[in-house]
């Protein structure tokens, strides 16, 4: 643009009474901290560089290996390294089960075909005999079918093929819709004679990899072992029962549990400067799944914590109340460690609030929050603090299941809202590895935690 032409422009950009308005405006409370935040952390990026050294460094930190026991070591050195006050650890005991070298699983056909398709051992499950389970399968989509078919079950391999229902337009709905057949599908199975459980992959991505997660037994049912097919196998699967009834599936599974180990929350916080007994958790898993690196689940939550702290920390923010990092220990096999944290006798502790980031490193849009109608705005009231990166929406209801005991204690527990949609094509399966993670859309998320607890931390509720 030439000089004269510039000059053109000036009376109207002076005359725009919006720009006037805004220039006169004053900046609204903790706006001017809040950009502050935003800066500093576009401009780093920490969160991501922390995350390839908990991810790929260290690896997928399932609960009771080696792995999750050096994770322990780094959320220390990580915390003490950024100056963090009263870093320490507080232990738990956790369940140890290992995978085994084996998990196969084939498709014979009645005419003689071989074919195999990938499955994955449930997180809990016993393993199969040396040569597997071969039987034939039942193929059902909900318990009570497999209950009006019970008199076909003994025997088979129960294989549980509810999607997940692609209509819904939050991802998690869909997942708690069709979870409880990884969850209780071996104890459903074998209650009718099912020799295995094997169950449709909880995701809604069409592909070869098999997505793993908890499951359970109960002490008066036997034990029957337990995988998860992927989603193309599943439907490889269905299509061929539909032409041959008869066909059989061989699992094999070597998986193994293992006595109990101890293991521990990591803990370190910035202080409040003027009521340090009133806390504010804000808190990850540091565990994962043995599958890709943990990345999203929740390997982000764990850097987004940290991350919230340091951007305090360099900017020189002092909250007034404590906001207290959690790096809690076994979110996916039992909450050992947020069962820990809450039972534990803090004398003259008063937690305000505790904020759960679990959903993934995504762009962040928000937060969800478990308080009553009298407590809500309270933190609604600081959306126009998050609107600038598009995190503003806040809303009621949310929680995370680390916080889950702390909630049942009268603690008010919020949820980090993201855009979720790929979550579940990542989750706990090889697909959950850092190159899905976007270290600008993770920072988002830290950024937005640290806002937020900064101002719950100024300003109470
Ligand atoms: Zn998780």
């Amino acid at each position: 643009m030439k000089f004269y032409s510039f000059l053109l422009f000036v009376p109207v950009l002076a005359t725009s009474t919006n720009l006037i308005a805004q220039n006169l405006q004053e900046p609204r409370p903790y706006e001017i901290a809040a950009k502050q935040i935003i800066a500093e952390g576009l401009q780093s990026c920490w969160a991501f560089s922390m995350l390839e050294n908990l991810s790929l460094k260290i690896g997928p930190r399932l609960v009771g290996s080696s792995q999750a026991a050096q994770a322990v070591e780094w959320g220390i050195k990580t915390m003490k390294d950024l100056g963090f006050q009263n870093v320490h650890t507080e232990p738990c005991m956790v369940p140890h089960w290992i995978r085994g070298p084996i998990e196969e699983a084939s498709i014979l056909t009645s005419d003689g075909k071989i074919i195999p398709i990938n499955i994955c051992a449930l997180g809990g499950s016993i393993a199969t005999m040396e040569n597997g389970v071969t039987a034939e399968v039942l193929q059902v989509k909900s318990f009570d079918e497999l209950k009006s078919l019970s008199d076909k079950a003994k025997g088979k391999i129960i294989f549980f093929n509810r999607p997940m229902d692609k209509s819904k337009i939050n991802p998690g709905e869909a997942y708690g819709g069709a979870v409880n057949q990884r969850g209780s599908g071996a104890v459903e199975a074998a209650a009718v004679g099912g020799v295995a459980a094997l169950v449709r992959s909880m995701t809604m991505q069409l592909d070869n990899v098999p997505h793993t997660g908890s499951m359970h037994y109960i002490d008066t049912i036997p034990k029957v072992p337990a995988a998860a097919i992927s989603t193309v196998g599943a439907n490889l699967l269905d299509s061929l029962l539909a032409v041959d009834k008869n066909l059989k599936v061989n699992i094999q599974l070597t998986c193994q549990t293992l006595p109990d180990v101890e293991s521990a929350n990591v803990i370190g916080e910035l202080i409040g400067t003027e009521n340090p007994e009133e806390v504010i958790v804000i808190g990850g898993h540091l565990d994962s799944w043995d599958k890709g690196h943990g990345a999203h689940d929740d390997g982000a939550g764990s850097v987004h914590v940290i991350e919230a702290l340091r951007l305090l920390k360099e900017l020189g923010l002092k909250p007034k109340r404590t906001i207290r990092a959690v790096l809690f220990m076994n979110e996916e096999f039992g909450l050992n460690g947020g069962v820990a944290y809450a039972k534990r006798d803090r004398p003259g502790e008063k937690h305000i609030c505790a904020i759960e980031t679990d959903a993934g490193g995504f762009t962040p849009r928000g937060f969800g929050v478990g308080a009553d109608s009298i407590a809500f705005p309270k933190f609604a009231r600081w959306s126009y603090l998050l609107d600038p990166i598009d995190a503003g929406r806040i809303t009621r209801g949310g929680g995370g299941a680390d916080i889950s005991e702390l909630a049942k204690l009268g603690v008010i527990t919020i949820g980090l809202r993201v855009d979720g949609q790929k979550y579940f094509d990542y989750h706990h399966s090889d697909n959950d590895t850092i190159d899905k993670v976007h270290p600008r859309e993770l920072e988002l998320g830290a950024i937005a935690i640290a806002i937020f607890s900064y101002v719950i931390a100024q300003e109470g509720i």
